[in-house]
């Protein structure tokens, strides 16, 4: 499948970045009606957007390349506490940063899992964010999307999944989202109008076609970690179809705190188990948007996690997800292993 004409733009800041946006973009303001293609399109590693735009499913007149700009690279742990990751940093830096996986390891261990080493190399923490939605009947070549029939997604307006519907299910498959939800973390996006903070839980819509909150002539420039969430254990777990080079179909992240030893009694196994401090249980591939699993903190907190406990957090991650037919394996086996995943995750989580 060729990659269809487009002409890049290589801005070396990101004051030169949002300007170039803003030039390329309809309207004063960026916005655009639900769908509606954009005539230029960021890219950062461009593991996501260049099959997408071999597929035909964007056909930007224009490209706007982030590679260029040094200021979006890097981790930075702040004086203060808490840290900044710039959004063109590879999930490789990522995965590998010592100090990350010291202090908010439930990202190192989402990032660790991402597609296969060669992709982490070329992917960014940015564009796992941004990450489009996706769906068995949207992520096919042109002639199979014609000849199955366009749908709301793009060019069309019924779904295949939900017929009779008018919303697109498509669902989101980053893997880091999830454990940066669990840290509370937040992303910084830059505009014409200038930058402006937004906690990563406000970043989805929960519609499958209109995903994320960015209009056309915004990035993504930073993520920040607080400082309160670090030194939280943490856990994620997936589930693929191949043991790499694999989306998730479901995924779980936990980040729990524990109170100081002393303070809860032993679980018996020498791991000396105290009471949960705090914790957050988050979940993606199984709904539109990532999302923090409601109640999941409140369940924990001030307890000794047993099996029973955990289970019972499984139940609430499972009610959480509405897997549905946009990916491979039946929604009724996401929707269970969402239930055994945030168990064990739990549990590991807790020392267990
Ligand atoms: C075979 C294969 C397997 C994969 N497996 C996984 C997986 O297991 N888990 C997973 O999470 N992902 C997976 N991916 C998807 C992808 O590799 C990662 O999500 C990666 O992090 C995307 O980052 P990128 O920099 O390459 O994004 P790009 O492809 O450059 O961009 C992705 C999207 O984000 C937008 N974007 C990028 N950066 C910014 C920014 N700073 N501001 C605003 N918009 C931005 C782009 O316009 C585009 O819409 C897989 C991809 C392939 C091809
Ligand atoms: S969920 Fe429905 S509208 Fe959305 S991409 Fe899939 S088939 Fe298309």
């Amino acid at each position: 499948m060729s990659l269809p004409q487009f002409k890049l733009l290589r801005p070396r800041s990101i004051e030169e970045a949002v300007e170039l946006l803003a030039r390329h973009t309809n309207g004063t303001d960026g916005s655009r009606a639900s769908g509606q293609q954009t005539p230029i399109r960021i890219i950062a590693g461009g593991t996501d957007l260049i099959p997408s735009m071999r597929q035909k499913l964007f056909e930007p007149e224009y490209v706007l390349d982030l590679r260029g700009i040094p200021a979006l690279r890097g981790i930075r742990p702040d004086p203060t506490g808490g840290a900044e990751i710039g959004a063109l940093t590879s999930l490789r830096t990522i995965e590998r940063s010592e100090f990350l996986s010291r202090h908010y390891p439930v990202l190192t261990q989402a990032a660790a899992t991402v597609a296969s080493p060669v992709l982490r190399n070329m992917g960014t923490i940015g564009g796992n964010i941004c990450l489009d939605t996706r769906c068995l009947w949207y992520n096919q070549s042109l002639a199979w999307r014609k000849g199955c029939g366009f749908c709301i997604k793009k060019d069309g307006d019924l779904c295949h999944v939900a017929p009779g519907g008018k919303k697109c299910w498509a669902v989101f498959s980053g893997d880091t989202p999830p454990a940066l939800l669990c840290l509370q973390a937040e992303i910084e996006i830059a505009s014409p109008a200038g930058s402006r903070r937004v906690p990563l839980r406000d970043f989805y819509t929960g519609l499958g076609d209109d995903y994320r909150v960015l209009q056309p002539n915004e990035l993504v420039t930073r993520v920040f970690l607080p400082a309160s969430s670090a030194g939280y254990s943490g856990v994620y777990r997936k589930l693929r179809v191949r043991g790499s080079i694999d989306y998730p179909l479901a995924g779980v992240a936990v980040a729990l705190k524990r109170s100081p030893k002393g303070s809860g009694t032993g679980n018996g196994n020498g791991h000396g188990v105290g009471h949960v401090a705090d914790a957050r249980v988050a979940i993606t591939a199984v709904n539109p948007a990532p999302l923090l699993v409601k109640g999941a903190g409140e369940m924990l907190t001030g307890q000794l996690v047993d099996e029973a406990l955990a289970e019972t957090v499984g139940d609430l991650a499972a009610k959480t997800a509405k897997p549905l037919t946009t990916s491979a394996l039946t929604p009724e086996y996401r929707r269970e292993m969402i239930r055994v995943f945030t168990k064990r995750a739990v549990l590991a989580a807790a020392g267990h």
